[in-house]
């Protein structure tokens, strides 16, 4: 398509383009704020039906929802690959399984986690009183989610929206937007009620419309400049907003670790997704003593990688998102360079990549323009291993979300606790040594939303475990029990048994009332039935003075 048309159709459609090969996968038409609005509008006529289902129903539609998934599994990792550029076994691994995981999971526990509970209210239940929690769905959730799980993101979290009672709107990545379309369609094949689930496409502005249309619950994952914007809008209307945000993960090898498991797993951690996550290992930290070897170890299966584009079976690393976002990663490394530190393989855009592109046939050698932040140039960018960082070089300090490794030393645990925490981020990090227990000593000391002993990245996969940041990573859980009760709101129901005397504290108050306030203050308040029962006489003589 020549550029012009490109543009011109930009302003009404999103096309929507393989990063690979610069093809048109399809195209999308905007929807406008007004749209957008009556979208809103619609999800709150179908919460009041919806939230009336019984849980075993919502279930029901959820494991249809599965299957619809399961049954067009390899055209669904096929279209993810095509839009995000990411290789289809890791659309498969990294995207479909998880949800499926969580889709089951969520289906089976959400009643159980919702159910109505009794909560202790210590001395009061000595006065006839007690207490029962009782969980109420939002409204309407919007959901807008990045690009770089363009599947398992939105619809895990609309998966748990629903569940908790809720309707859904989603505002799918410009990147990503026939995705963003498939999981519109997944409900509807499931038989989920007409509007409980719907898709809203467009770019950032879209987006603010979704804000500004005042849902129920913003779930937003994305940046942080982003982010902010969105909180901003959010307070206006005080709808409350889960930020999911970047990350800038640190990797700490303890000298006693299992040297191969960390380093595919640092090799793993780094390029898949060709970086793109919030959670790829971006700073490793390595005792000094086996720095060498690691860093040896890194480089020589850096080197086997494939590139090229995600439908390629062999392809382990596939394109970058957009040009935006190489040029970020390019500038990083610029940056690395000029501040001293060692580029030991990769450094720049891959243009082999183009080959490799012509010879499996997906375009004629030649990669077309295509709209928006996508250009003609190859979007591949080769895995890049760097040695010599330091924690005041600024690729160190702001997230790249690429596939670079910067490599640094430490010589103590302090030192890399220390390292580890001095970033503005707290999103996930990894400790590797064989000594579990002192594992778990660092891991605590790390200022991050999940910490894993002998693992990095994949913990977004478990579901039931609740996901989120520490520090600019974000605000609120995704996830596990935590983040199914940012999905509703918890009513207290507070009953009291015996009428027939007064409370203590009503009114006309006296010099009666004032020294049993006392007592509630000295006594009552220490929660012990002791101290409480000396009070007895001074709360009876406040009531027979009440019944007066
Ligand atoms: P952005 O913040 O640019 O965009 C995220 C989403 O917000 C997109 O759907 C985007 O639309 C939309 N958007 C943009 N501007 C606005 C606005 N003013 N109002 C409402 N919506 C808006 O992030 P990226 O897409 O670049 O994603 C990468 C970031 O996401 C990284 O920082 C990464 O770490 C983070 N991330 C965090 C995760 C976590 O769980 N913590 C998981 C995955 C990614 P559009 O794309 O159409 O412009």
């Amino acid at each position: 398509m020549a550029k012009a048309e490109a543009q011109e159709a930009a302003a009404n459609e999103i096309i929507s383009s393989d990063p690979a090969t610069g093809r048109e996968v399809g195209r999308v038409s905007v929807t406008t704020p007004d749209e957008v609005r009556e979208a809103v509008e619609r999800s709150r006529q179908v919460f009041h039906m919806w939230k009336t289902t019984s849980f075993a129903e919502r279930r029901r539609l959820v494991m249809r929802a599965r299957e619809v998934i399961l049954d067009e599994m390899e055209a669904i990792a096929e279209l993810i690959s095509a839009e995000s550029g990411k290789p289809k076994g890791e659309a498969i691994a990294l995207e479909i399984a998880p949800v499926l995981d969580l889709m089951q999971w969520i289906a089976r526990s959400a009643e159980k986690m919702l159910r109505p509970r009794r909560v202790g209210i210590g001395l009061f239940g000595l006065l006839g009183r007690s207490s029962r929690v009782v969980y109420h769905p939002l409204g309407v959730v919007a959901i807008i989610p990045a690009w770089n799980y363009p599947f398992s993101i939105p619809l895990g979290e609309a998966v748990m929206s629903l569940m908790a009672g809720n309707t859904v709107v989603i505002k799918p990545s410009e990147l990503t937007p026939l995705t963003g379309l498939k999981i519109g369609e997944i409900f509807e094949k499931a038989g989920f009620p007409k509007d409980a689930v719907q898709i809203v496409s467009g770019a950032g502005e879209t987006g603010a419309a979704l804000v500004e249309a005042a849902p129920d619950k913003i779930a937003f994952t994305g940046s942080v400049a982003t982010g902010r914007k969105i909180a901003e809008a959010a307070a206006k209307n005080l709808t409350s907003v889960v930020l999911e945000l970047g990350g800038k993960d640190p990797m700490i090898v303890l000298a006693d670790a299992d040297l191969e498991a960390a380093t595919n797993a640092a090799v793993w951690g780094a390029f898949c997704n060709a970086g793109q996550n919030c959670a790829s290992v971006e700073r490793l930290y390595v005792h000094e003593s086996i720095a060498e070897e690691l860093t040896r170890r890194i480089v020589e299966k850096t080197g086997k990688l494939n590139l090229g584009p995600g439908i390629d079976p062999d392809v382990s690393v596939g394109p970058m998102s957009s040009e935006r976002q190489i040029r970020i990663v390019e500038r990083h490394v610029d940056d690395f360079r000029e501040a001293g530190a060692v580029i030991l393989t990769g450094g720049e855009r891959y243009d082999a990549a183009r080959e490799r592109v012509s010879d499996a046939g997906t375009s004629e050698g030649k990669i077309s323009a295509s709209p928006r932040h996508r250009v003609s140039a190859s979007l591949f960018f080769a895995p890049t291993v760097i040695t010599g960082a330091t924690n005041d070089m600024r690729p160190m300090r702001e997230e790249t979300f690429g596939p670079t490794l910067p490599i640094c030393t430490f010589a103590t645990d302090e030192e890399a606790i220390a390292l580890a925490n001095d970033t503005e981020f707290g999103l996930t990090a990894s400790v590797w040594t064989r000594d579990i227990a002192r594992g778990r000593r660092i891991a605590e000391q790390i200022e991050a939303g999940s910490v894993c002993i002998n693992e990095h990245l994949y913990t977004h996969g478990i579901g039931q475990t609740p996901w989120g940041g520490f520090k600019n990573s974000g605000r609120g859980r995704t996830h596990g029990l935590e983040g199914l009760l940012e999905l509703v709101q918890p009513q207290h129901i507070h009953t009291n048994r015996i009428t027939l005397l007064p409370d203590a504290w009503w009114m006309p108050y006296s010099p009666a009332a004032l020294e049993t306030f006392r007592g509630f203050a000295t006594k009552f308040a220490t929660g012990s039935l002791l101290k409480t029962a000396t009070l007895l006489p001074q709360l009876w003589k406040r009531i027979r003075e009440l019944m007066k």
